[in-house]
């Protein structure tokens, strides 16, 4: 094969996108800080990023991420598109028919965020009759539905909470259902934004895979087993948390 030949067929292998052996692709939505989101240089950053590349250097596989909306990550571990998910999945009955979950890693809770000026919104039952903004296919929206109903044209479902957030200070909604550490990071960087309400529910994120993927699943609860014991879970913690 002459040397030109072999250059141009290096070159297509770098260039397609395919996925080395032993290499577990990770589907998130980085959306979601501070546990996946991009910087100011678009790379994917985050405590989930963290955890499941310590995890994958802990229970022996490469993690390639791949970002995608959050609403499409159950369907794309059902497709094959997807081995894995890391992206503040709480474990839900729901999702469990569908696909298998790691042991938790995270707890968390919903919220409810308000402008600084709203006063009250103190429980769920409070957004009834309001208008609210929540991220598709979350358990923030599944909770906002319980109280507005499932097609309630005042329950503003969007892929990103960038737009929630904007929508929330220019006062186009009035109350946002959103995990706990995620209204922190943005009432933190937002002015004028506040958490109303108490925690009101009692969440666990877990790293999912395709159900019934049974090798990987060990692998990444022998990853999660090794990073608690070693320490690293906990400095990853401290890393994006501070209290
Ligand atoms: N923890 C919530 C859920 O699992 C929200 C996750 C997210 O928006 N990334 O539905």
């Amino acid at each position: 094969m002459s040397r030109f030949i072999q250059a141009v067929l290096a070159l297509v292998m770098v260039a397609a996108p395919s996925v080395r052996a032993g290499e577990v692709v990770v589907g998130t939505n980085a959306e979601f800080m501070p546990f996946e989101y991009t910087d100011d240089d678009n790379n994917i950053i985050g405590y989930d990023i963290d955890v499941i590349n310590a995890v994958g250097r802990a229970g022996g596989f490469d993690v390639r991420i791949h970002n995608q909306s959050f609403d499409t990550l159950v369907e794309g571990l059902e497709t094959g598109k997807l081995d894995a998910v890391i992206s503040g999945m709480t474990i839900t009955e729901a999702r469990r028919e569908k696909i298998d979950f790691s042991e938790p890693y995270y707890n968390a809770a919903q919220v409810l965020v308000v402008q600084e000026k709203t006063p009250g919104y103190e429980k769920i039952g409070d957004i009834e009759g309001k208008v609210v903004g929540v991220q598709l296919g979350t358990t923030g929206a599944g909770m906002a539905e319980e109280v507005m109903g499932e097609n309630n044209p005042d329950l503003k479902q969007f892929r990103k909470y960038n737009e929630v957030f904007s929508e929330l200070r220019i006062g186009r909604i009035d109350a946002i259902v959103v995990d706990l550490p995620v209204a922190r990071a943005y009432v933190d960087k937002i002015p004028g934004i506040r958490i109303s309400s108490p925690p009101m529910s009692e969440e666990e994120y877990g790293i999912a895979v395709r159900k019934g993927n049974a090798e990987l699943l060990a692998k990444v609860n022998a990853g999660l087993k090794a990073i608690h014991e070693s320490g690293e879970y906990d400095e990853i913690t401290a890393k994006w948390f501070q209290n």
